[in-house]
């Protein structure tokens, strides 16, 4: 399936969405709706034409609406078509009942809060324009006496649409925030966490290593940037499978976690290869640390790999104020981790910062 498939094929699946979103409130506006302008129509001398338009407007409408917009090649495009229906049916229901205060007041309030709910301004000028076209003409060609009074008893009736369906929009509107925030919080785990191991990506890790650079020098404060290196880590993938590889991968990076301080901030590298950025930390610190990490791998031994025993090399690099570039600390500790592979491995050796 090519790519432009995937998009329409995602474009669907929205539109969907955007419809059936609309079809509960619609199905509740509507329903509560019909009320407000039966409440006025019982007063008037109207045709039964125009009870069966209502009774079919506020009852059969919402479901054909949703049924025609879940079935169109363009959901979201069938769904501003109906409402758009909406618009000009509440324009003529204002105008039949010769645009009473509050009934009308209501209904235009309604749909134009639908409208810029669902498709922003410009909707609400399409809309409002078609809800004034089609009142205008009702008026005009039914020869509709004004009729702008409202009785106590309609106010009443009108309650529920006043009430119901403002709320239940509210409520939509406040999941929607809720999911919105619940996506953008996925989204920023995903986009900054390795997907294996949980720690922080590279590139996210590297960013919080530019920070740490920025506040050590405007705030003349300390820190230690280790790399470590899995040592002969293609030969346990080789002779083990890669899946005790993965395994090997996050017992270090479980290691790092228990054994090293809350605030240090750990990243996965590359394959086999770790970042630690190690805030007020002197590398004194940042070696003892090491050592207790060693310890900790000399104990442990990968469940199906019982014999073979984790190594890891390390470079250590010291913030230094003379360093132009947070990717200098970087290179400082890359070269120390080079020197520890190839003085033996299993070893950990600190930058010579002044070279
Ligand atoms: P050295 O001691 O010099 O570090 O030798 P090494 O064998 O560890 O070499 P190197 O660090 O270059 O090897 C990294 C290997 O890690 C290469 C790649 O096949 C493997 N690798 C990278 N990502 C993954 C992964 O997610 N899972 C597994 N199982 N292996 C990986
Ligand atoms: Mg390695």
């Amino acid at each position: 399936m090519d790519s432009s498939t995937y998009l329409d094929e995602d474009r669907h699946r929205s539109g969907r969405r955007f419809a059936r979103r609309i079809y509960i409130p619609r199905t509740i506006g509507l329903g509560t709706g019909f009320f407000c302008v039966a409440s006025v129509l019982v007063m008037q001398p109207i045709s039964g034409w125009w009870w069966l338009l209502l009774v079919a407007n506020a009852f059969i409408w919402p479901h054909l609406a949703w049924q025609t917009a879940d079935h169109a090649p363009d959901p979201a495009q069938a769904e501003i078509r109906n409402l758009m229906i909406d618009s000009l049916m509440g324009g003529v229901w204002i105008g039949v009942m010769g645009l009473n205060a509050l009934p009308s007041a209501l209904i235009l309030a309604m749909i134009c809060m639908n409208n810029v709910g669902c498709g922003g301004l410009k909707l609400f000028f399409n809309g409002l324009g078609f809800i004034v076209l089609s009142c205008l003409l009702t008026l005009g060609l039914f020869l509709i006496p004004l009729n702008l009074q409202t009785m106590p008893s309609q106010v009443w009736i009108c309650l529920p649409f006043l009430l119901i369906y403002p709320t239940y929009f509210g409520l939509v509107s406040y999941r929607t925030a809720l999911k919105l925030s619940e996506h953008k919080r996925r989204f920023m785990h995903l986009s900054t966490r390795d997907g294996m191991t949980g720690v922080y990506n590279r590139r996210h890790w590297e960013h919080l290593l530019h920070g740490e650079y920025d506040n050590c020098q405007r705030y003349q404060r300390n820190a230690t940037l280790l790399l470590i290196d899995i040592d002969h880590f293609k030969s346990i993938n080789d002779s083990f499978g890669h899946d005790v590889g993965d395994e090997a991968i996050l017992a270090i990076t479980e290691h790092l976690q228990l054994t090293l301080r809350i605030t240090d901030v750990v990243g996965r590298f590359g394959g086999d290869e770790f970042g630690v950025i190690m805030s007020g930390t002197s590398q004194e610190s940042a070696i003892q640390a090491m050592a207790r990490v060693r310890d900790y791998l000399d104990e442990f031994r990968l469940p199906h790999a019982p014999h073979f025993s984790l190594r890891i090399s390390v470079g250590v690099a010291e913030f230094d104020h003379n360093m132009v570039s947070y990717r200098e600390w970087l290179k400082a500790a890359d070269v120390a981790l080079y020197k520890a592979k190839k003085l033996g491995r299993s070893r950990t050796e600190v930058a010579d910062i002044a070279a």
